[in-house]
């Protein structure tokens, strides 16, 4: 088990208030790992799920929607634990509507945040710990929509899509650094970004049908492709995303 324990590691979760951030900060606590909590809502919840375990826990609030928050992720990270050592590009956001009706604000809306910001976030990071020579992880929250094109969802699409080739492009630069760009694409998890979805019951059912595995995801469903990619068992996987999808991409 020691190859997937996080103790005197530091990690910096994006969107950590709820669903599968919230579960990956709870995770990786129980591993040994301090947690950097990043939401621009109050992090109370997690924040007594995190300190239930041990582990310390900081909140940086910060509105991702755009680039201007980032220095003070990196800052803060380092100023309370000394490093940076796991990032996880968890926040993002989906916006439902017709391709023709799409307006130029939404679209950029959902590309700003689950994409520009997953780049320069990244970038800070590893600008940090190549300047202080630190091996690192960073972990994209891809989607099934990396691999296939939706239904009136298509800056989403176009963002997820994009992510699964910068998880490739960054870690052709960044392996001789000892920098690990990995990615899950979690197939259909019960989460408030699948709220509407779920409530509609005949789509919730005919996705149930398509999932060989026969039930929708739960944000702890995701934890354990979560903590193998910010551990010392992941050190030579490198640039590739794992599908955690009850099989739904086998079909
Ligand atoms: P979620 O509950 O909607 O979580 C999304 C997180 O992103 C929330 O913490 C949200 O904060 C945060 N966020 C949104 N806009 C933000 C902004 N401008 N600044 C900072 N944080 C912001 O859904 P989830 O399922 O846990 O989603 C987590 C990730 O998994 C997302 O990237 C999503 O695309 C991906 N994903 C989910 C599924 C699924 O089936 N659930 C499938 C594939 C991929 P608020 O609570 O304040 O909105």
């Amino acid at each position: 088990m020691e190859l997937f324990n996080l103790k005197g590691k530091t990690a910096i979760i994006t969107g950590a208030n709820t669903g599968l951030g919230q579960a990956i900060c709870v995770a990786y606590a129980k591993a040994g790992a301090n947690i950097v909590a990043v939401a621009r809502r109050d992090c109370d919840e997690t924040k007594a799920l995190v300190e239930k375990t041990g582990s310390k826990f900081l909140f940086i609030k910060a509105d991702l929607s755009s680039t201007a928050a980032i220095p003070s992720i990196i800052d803060g990270s380092v100023k309370e634990f000394g490093s940076a050592d796991i990032l996880v590009n968890n926040a993002g956001m989906i916006l439902r509507c017709d391709a023709v009706d799409v307006t130029e604000e939404d679209w950029n809306k959902v590309i700003d945040l689950n994409q520009n910001v997953v780049f320069f976030l990244s970038q800070a990071f590893a600008k940090y710990n190549i300047m202080a020579k630190r091996p690192a992880k960073i972990i994209n929250i891809c989607s099934m929509l990396s691999y296939q094109g939706g239904i009136r969802v298509p800056a989403y699409t176009a963002s997820k899509s994009a992510i699964l080739g910068l998880t490739r492009a960054l870690c052709n630069e960044w392996a001789k650094y000892n920098i690990n760009v990995n990615g899950i694409a979690p197939g259909y998890i019960e989460t408030n970004n699948t709220k509407q979805i779920q409530e509609d019951k005949d789509r919730y059912d005919s996705i149930l049908d398509r999932i060989p595995q026969g039930r929708w995801g739960k944000p702890e469903d995701i934890v354990g492709a979560a903590i193998f990619l910010a551990s010392d068992a992941s050190n030579y996987v490198n640039g590739f995303t794992i599908a955690v999808d009850g099989g739904w991409l086998s079909r």
